[in-house]
């Protein structure tokens, strides 16, 4: 079906607009040097919680019998002591609905729980779901980086629509704080100004057009403990990159690709038994195939979204313009030492 513009594309570009403008608003007001200082995350859960909320709505009242696999759950909003918080959060959905009060506790904790449609050690998802992650990268929220609230649409194991909103990735003429990025089976990738898409045209989104491996410049996480930086630098050398990597927290790397900003997206597990959240890639991965780019593990394998929350079937994740992509994964095979099914983690012993 051609999801264009249809009721799911629009009601998917509402829903992260809103929890977009609700995680600006929590970052204005709750992220404080004395937050930071204190590296106390309070504003990431209010805001969080807040997205997953107005987002679990739309898609509640929208398509009522549509499963969504969404990162946070309630539970710890309804503890005992935790009442500041959650009124944070419920004034915070109210503040976007801008109709302050009509939102009441027990609506905003129901919302949130809609968005808990499977366990989290379900191996096996339904035909059609939605899965979301509410705040993306949250370290880069509370830094002032990257972040993103990502939205996709799944059928039969493969993403069909995916809306990724980066609030803090400049719009590319510079005019707007923020880009949402649209995608939809076959219909191309489309940009819009962030916290206003009304404002301004849509733009189509398209991958760089390097074939030079060494001409390529790559994205990685800031955290080192999410890839390993380590193996991305050899990979690097044996390409002959030598432009330094760039780093930043969140699903906008994906954006960054599938708007030429860089040409490849490398994640490098750390760990063997780490499996990657399908929340984590499933917007992302087709904002970058609709902008002409592709995605698939590091052993070369596409990504399987039918395996319950975690992508089972994967390892890590390589990114690129495609142009570049098989030299990628020959790289990332030798020093990875990627076997399918082996897994990078696995094949290399390190300290
Ligand atoms: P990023 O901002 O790209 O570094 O990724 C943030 C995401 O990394 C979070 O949403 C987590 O779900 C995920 N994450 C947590 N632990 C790991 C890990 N050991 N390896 C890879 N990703 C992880
Ligand atoms: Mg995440």
């Amino acid at each position: 079906m051609n999801l264009h513009w249809t009721r799911p594309w629009q009601v998917a570009m509402e829903a992260v607009t809103l929890a977009a403008r609700a995680t600006r608003a929590v970052q204005w007001e709750l992220v404080t040097a004395d937050t930071l200082e204190k590296k106390d995350r309070s504003p990431v859960t209010v805001a969080d919680f807040a997205s997953q909320a107005l987002v679990c709505e739309r898609l509640a009242g929208w398509f009522p019998d549509e499963p969504v696999v969404a990162e946070e759950d309630a539970d710890a909003l309804r503890e005992p002591g935790h009442e500041p918080l959650r009124d944070a959060v419920v004034r915070h959905v109210a503040i976007a609905h801008a109709r302050s009060g009509a939102a009441r506790a027990r609506d905003v904790l129901a919302w949130i729980d809609h968005g808990n449609a499977l366990e989290p050690n379900a191996r096996r998802s339904p035909d059609r779901f939605w899965t979301l992650d509410p705040i993306d990268g949250t370290k880069g929220f509370l830094r002032g980086g990257q972040y993103a609230i990502a939205l996709a649409l799944v059928e039969h194991g493969q993403v069909v629509l995916g809306a990724l909103a980066c609030p803090a990735l400049a719009y590319p003429d510079g005019t707007h704080p923020g880009t949402l990025l649209m995608a939809a089976r076959g219909e191309g990738t489309w940009m819009y100004p962030l916290p206003n898409p009304g404002h301004g045209q849509a733009q189509l989104a398209r991958v760089d057009r390097v074939a030079n491996p060494a001409d390529a410049r790559f994205c990685e996480s800031v955290e080192s403990g999410h890839s390993d930086q380590g193996q991305s630098a050899q990979i690097a050398q044996r390409l002959g990159i030598t432009a330094e990597p760039v780093r930043m927290d969140s699903q906008a790397k994906y954006a960054a690709v599938a708007r030429g900003d860089a040409s490849i997206y490398l994640r490098l597990p750390t760990r063997a038994d780490y499996r990657e959240a399908i929340w984590d890639h499933a917007a992302g991965a087709i904002v970058i195939a609709e902008a002409g780019g592709r995605v698939t593990d590091i052993a070369g394998e596409t990504l399987d979204f039918s395996r319950g929350p975690r992508l089972q079937r994967n390892r890590g994740i390589v990114a690129s313009n495609g142009h570049v992509h098989d030299a990628v994964l020959e790289a990332v095979g030798a020093v990875a030492g990627t076997v399918a099914g082996a897994g990078a983690g696995a094949a290399t012993a390190r300290p």
